[in-house]
């Protein structure tokens, strides 16, 4: 199995950091965990066509976690041949189906322009989309590869989901935005890899001085994230074989890796990886 960091920015834009998103490459299947800002152009980076991702896994529904939904959507259909065209799965907590029904209104004028345009899209049919909500404690076979959902806390967040993502013996906890919680450490427990979305409060608070404007909206994001420090406590306490932080709030600056992994290493002893949009690791 292949973990690739796609996108490791947050809400806060950047340059040089996509929108959080992540592929979990599992044999015969990409799956693409969120779909924040610029995945497409980044999964292209990973070497990944559209379409060959077939299973789309929603943490919550954040707009930083969705926004380029959209795009994987449309350039998944318009860029597979018509005798490859197949729906993609979605796979997300209570509220999914809003959102992609939601989404597809707002692309009907595209998909009818597209449809009226090309007879080969007419032979293949319009964007398809199979939506299927889980709830916590909830199983999804995909082909090989089996999928576990958790309960994560991101109150006032509600519903949100972390994904277990088992292969040929190896394990994947995709954890998204999450304070530590009981059910964090049942997502993580011996996973392989331990993949977590995180912030760092003294860099919040810098920048919360910096724009007084702002401060009040960024002092709110402090207490539903787990910070670098907890990350690694919640890797340390579940037997993670290796620790990989994304979705760093705010970004991590070049030059201060080694900074942001010492603070979760004083918790956590094994291997951490973080870095850049499109680094890897293989489990
Ligand atoms: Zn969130
Ligand atoms: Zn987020």
């Amino acid at each position: 199995m292949k973990i690739t960091l796609l996108g490791t920015g947050s809400p806060l834009p950047d340059p040089n950091r996509a929108g959080p998103s992540t592929l979990v490459t599992t044999g015969a299947h990409n799956i693409v965990v969120d779909c924040g800002r610029a995945c497409v152009m980044r999964l292209v980076g990973a070497g990944v066509m559209p379409p060959f991702v077939n299973l789309v896994l929603l943490t919550h529904l954040h707009s930083d976690h969705i926004c380029d939904l959209n795009d994987l959507v449309t350039t998944r259909w318009i860029t597979t041949p018509a005798p490859m065209a197949s729906a993609l799965k979605v796979v997300g907590p209570v509220g999914t189906r809003q959102v992609v029904e939601g989404m597809l209104a707002m692309l009907a004028l595209d998909e009818q322009y597209r449809l009226e345009h090309h007879e080969d899209l007419r032979t293949a049919g319009g964007m398809k989309i199979d939506v299927i909500e889980l709830v916590a404690g909830d199983t999804h076979q995909h082909d090989d590869v089996v999928i576990k959902a958790f309960r994560t806390d991101h109150r006032p967040v509600e519903p949100t989901l972390g994904y277990r993502i088992e292969h040929e013996g190896k394990a994947a906890a995709l954890a998204g935005d999450t304070i530590p919680c009981p059910e964090l450490d049942d997502l993580c427990q011996n996973a392989d890899v331990y993949i977590q979305t995180v912030l760092r409060p003294d860099l919040v608070a810098n920048l919360a001085a910096l724009i007084p404007a702002n401060a009040g909206r960024l002092t709110d994001i402090l207490d539903y994230h787990s910070t670098v420090e907890q990350a690694g406590d919640t890797a340390a306490r579940n037997g993670v074989k290796h620790l990989v932080l994304t979705h760093y709030v705010p970004t991590m600056q070049p030059g201060t890796e080694d900074e942001w992994r010492a603070i979760a290493a004083a918790k956590f002893s094994g291997p951490i990886t973080l870095g850049p949009d499109l680094t890897s690791v293989e489990i």
